[in-house]
């Protein structure tokens, strides 16, 4: 039997039972990088010596009895989250060869749970972009079509689960990076409320938007995962101290009379329409299941792009001005300090040299107001919608990307169309309201297509238990990745 195969959760039940161990599920994960890891390209590095010494303790500990709910899970970790001792790069060559001397408190977290981690995916560089190609390293293939993307930037994350190299990954959700991605490689990926979970070891991208998320193949899978990286940290001061409820039992999979918004703004026209048709089946399918359809209007969600695109390149900036050589990675040496600064910072790629002048140039004398400043009073409008949405009803359901997986090198040479891929994401990124993506069908080449559900402000076990309602009743999530079919024997 292929244990790749297996959910995160059947496995965590195979292992309980005593029908499997940690090592083999790890060096079955390990075998299958060796295999089809060179063409899928989803992590950075791989700490397999680590992850066999983990799942060894994981064995040791359940054979004393002990369970925890990850023991022995071989699981992945975007390569933007501090692993300590584990390079991690945020896919730049401005952070090659940093070592962080601590572990995220999302890390700690899986690892007090007993997961064991196999390596750090890859990223676009400093988590800007769509399709992991603006990673300094290498571009990811999508498990469904190599010559196509993964989406992004938690791509590499995304290729790893769907290509069944690890049971679940985290990632992280500046504006779609979790749910964009999921929806390309037919996973579920959650983007929690702001604060919900601790931002403590994760490198800044633009911080009043940035927040990890889980993937997994199932609902279960990816609500396992939150569950035990969630809570409450005094370390990151935007952390919510609020209970953490039991996510996994509230997947009851009964929505009757739930009540669902659909904004028809997020059915634009240009958007592929096999994701509009799967996405209104999906809809009815809901409808099927006893929730009640609304239509609702979300008018401001149309200035969510220009708003973005001001607000994170404003913070990136400010956040990615401590690259300068002198406390992280490598430094490259000029005639004075300034030269030091300028051939050091030359090590940023394109799209994150962009993103310092949009957003330093949005933030200076004189600009402020007009761009910054405008900025942060459209997002309290698009913010505003969203609450007066969440009055009428208790989720809204979306198409999660307007088109399916493009092709690799399809995009780059445009940045627009290339931020066009969020469109629909990140409404929730501005809003402090949570989302997932859920499989919802393919198009006619095999691409799979994402239902993305969106729920106010810490509703996160409504949005997973509706998603999981849908699975359920539908199971596209059953469909396995072509390049990720078992091997046979
Ligand atoms: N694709 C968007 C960007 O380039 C969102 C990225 C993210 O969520 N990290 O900024």
């Amino acid at each position: 039997m292929d244990l790749t195969t297996l959910t995160l959760t059947e496995l965590r039940d195979a292992m309980r039972g005593g029908v499997t161990s940690s090592v083999e599920a790890t060096r079955a994960v390990l075998d299958r990088i060796v295999a089809v890891d060179n063409d899928i390209k989803s992590y950075l590095s791989v700490t397999d010596e680590m992850a066999l010494a983990q799942a060894e303790a994981a064995d040791a500990r359940r054979a004393m009895g002990e369970d925890t709910p990850l023991l022995g899970i071989p699981v992945a970790v975007k390569d933007i989250i501090c692993t300590q001792g584990v390079e991690t790069t945020a896919g730049s060559k401005i952070l090659q060869g940093f070592v962080p001397p601590y572990d995220a408190f999302v890390v700690r977290k899986l690892k007090d749970s007993g997961a064991v981690i196999i390596g750090k995916t890859n990223t676009d560089e400093f988590a800007m972009g769509s399709s992991t190609e603006n990673s300094a390293y290498f571009t990811t293939g999508n498990p469904w079509d190599l010559e196509r993307v993964p989406g992004g930037s938690s791509g590499g994350s995304a290729a790893a689960v769907a290509g069944r190299l690890a049971f679940g990954a985290l990632g992280t959700d500046t504006g779609g990076s979790v749910r964009q991605p999921a929806s390309f490689c037919n996973l579920v990926g959650l983007r929690p409320t702001y604060g919900r979970m601790s931002r403590w070891g994760v490198i800044a991208f633009a911080s009043s938007l940035d927040q990890i998320g889980t993937f997994g193949r199932t609902v279960a899978d990816c609500t396992a995962l939150f569950q035990v990286t969630v809570g409450y940290d005094r370390q990151d001061s935007t952390s919510l101290n609020r209970p953490v409820p039991d996510y996994e039992a509230a997947l009851t999979g009964d929505i009757r009379g739930l009540k669902v918004g659909v904004p028809e703004e997020f059915f634009i026209e240009g958007m592929q329409p096999e994701v509009e048709q799967a996405v209104r089946s999906a809809i009815d399918k809901l409808r099927d299941l006893g929730a009640e359809i609304h239509e609702i209007s979300l008018p401001h969600s149309q200035y969510a792009l220009p708003v973005y695109y001001l607000i994170a390149p404003a913070e990136a900036s400010a956040n990615l001005a401590r690259y300068d050589g002198v406390r992280y990675g490598p430094r490259i040496e000029g005639d004075d300090l300034l030269e030091t600064y300028n051939r050091t910072r030359a090590l940023f790629g394109a799209e994150v040299k962009r993103r310092i002048m949009l957003g330093t140039y949005a933030l200076s004398a004189g600009y402020y107001d007009a761009y910054y400043g405008r900025a942060l009073k459209v997002r309290t409008l698009i913010k505003n919608d969203f609450l007066a949405a969440f009055e009428q009803v208790d989720v809204i359901a979306a198409p999660t990307s307007p088109t399916t997986a493009f092709m690799i090198g399809e995009r780059v040479g445009d940045p627009l169309s290339m931020y066009l891929a969020d469109i629909f994401t990140l409404p929730v990124n501005l809003s402090a309201t949570c989302g997932l993506s859920v499989p919802c069908g393919f198009d006619g080449g095999g691409l799979p297509i994402g239902l993305q559900l969106i729920g106010n402000t810490l509703e996160e076990a409504t949005i997973l238990n509706i998603a999981y309602a849908y699975e359920q009743a539908t199971g596209w999530h059953k469909q396995l990745a072509p390049c990720g079919k078992a091997a046979t024997g």
